[in-house]
């Protein structure tokens, strides 16, 4: 059958037929139809986090870990220092990002079960003076954690530290209001809760620091500061555009303001998330994280105890059901991930746990419950 698989995945994820149907027109890059696009999108996204008189904001073709490289290398001079908050597989990969880049990095680590912690910054930036810029991933995708931006933004704040946001699986769905948080940059990409095909990513970054970032990239393609100064100048992308990656963004964003915006879709994901959460532990599974830590946006689960189970069948035996499940990516306890995100409502999420029950059925297993 031809229909598409509904993708329960921290991206690519299920898209609407409006945002498919956007991206079915030729657009010249240099044309000033496709420019007004590129403006208005430009614009729609700094007004989603209030920081029109506060923030720029600079898109990037690429998918998002491309944007964090590129904040990295425009914010941070190349004699920086960079301290990364790590709970997780993307803090690790923004780490190693950082030292490829020549910036010196240094991880502090946590448990990827936990929140990342305020405090433990606040004594650290007092003891460590070289420390230049601090880096937070907002909801860390490896395990779902939700992790504390205002209290980490303060502590920098106080500090006069640089802060660096990797919002990309937060962004447009947990609030984020640029007049209370203080950050230098937030990272975010098209193909994730804005629900556009993946592509492109954008970062905002704070109007005080722009000037400053002139000539710290040591990446052409990556400086994100002669990005910006281009397409002032221009109203063009510097190279050329992901065109219909654009289009499709700028109506997924559309159908964002008309559902109502990041209230909205928070609703929508936060029920996702109770329905798939309910419906699972009816088959006996349990969630890895404490719900209080736990962002609406994926959840990992424990994997069944029975000795029949493996990931690679149950994937399978899901998939053929219409739904694509995510692995998990913990180091110590075996997992899989499952998205509450993309243009999916509850109903979807019942399938979802139905496809669930299927696939154990298939594998002759009683019931998801983990073996700890
Ligand atoms: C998706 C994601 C990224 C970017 O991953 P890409 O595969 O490059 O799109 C970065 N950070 C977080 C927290 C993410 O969820």
């Amino acid at each position: 059958m031809d229909r598409d698989k509904i993708l329960l995945t921290p991206g690519p994820l299920t898209t609407t037929l409006r945002t498919k149907i956007a991206m079915l027109r030729d657009w010249g890059s240099w044309d000033a139809d496709f420019n007004a696009v590129t403006a208005r999108l430009r614009q729609s996204l700094l007004k989603i986090i209030h920081g029109e008189e506060t923030h720029v904001v600079v898109p990037l073709q690429g998918s998002g870990t491309f944007s964090v490289e590129a904040a990295v290398a425009t914010l941070v001079p190349k004699g920086g220092h960079v301290l990364v908050m790590d709970n997780g597989a993307y803090c690790k990969r923004a780490a190693r990002l950082t030292t490829l880049m020549g910036r010196t990095c240094t991880v502090m680590g946590f448990d990827e079960a936990e929140q990342v912690s305020p405090a433990a910054l606040d004594e650290k930036l007092g003891a460590d003076k070289t420390i230049t810029h601090v880096m937070l991933i907002h909801c860390e995708t490896g395990a779902g954690v939700h992790n504390p931006l205002q209290a980490v933004a303060d502590v920098c704040a106080r500090h006069g530290k640089g802060l660096i946001v990797d919002a990309m699986s937060s962004f447009a769905a947990l609030p984020i209001d640029a007049r209370e948080v203080k950050f230098d940059a937030l990272i975010a990409a098209s193909g994730k809760c804005l629900e556009g095909v993946p592509g492109m990513g954008f970062v905002f970054i704070r109007k005080a620091i722009l000037d400053g970032c002139a000539g710290q990239s040591q990446s052409l393609a990556m400086d994100l500061h002669d990005q910006y100064t281009y397409m002032e100048k221009t109203g063009q992308w510097r190279f050329t555009p992901p065109t219909h990656v654009v289009v499709a963004l700028a109506e997924a964003v559309k159908q964002f303001e008309e559902e109502g915006g990041q209230p909205a879709r928070l609703a929508r994901y936060t029920k996702n998330y109770q329905t798939l959460i309910h419906g699972m532990a009816r088959l006996g599974f349990m969630p890895f994280l404490d719900p209080s830590i736990q962002a609406p946006i994926i959840v990992t689960f424990h994997a069944p105890g029975d000795a029949r189970y493996d990931f690679k069948s149950f994937y399978a035996a899901a998939r053929s059901r219409g739904f694509i499940l995510y692995p998990g990516k913990l180091t110590q306890v075996e997992t899989f991930r499952v998205g509450c995100i993309g243009a999916i409502g509850s109903d979807e999420m019942e399938q979802a746990v139905q496809a669930v029950a299927l696939a154990l059925e298939d594998m002759g297993i009683a019931s998801g419950e983990p073996a700890i």
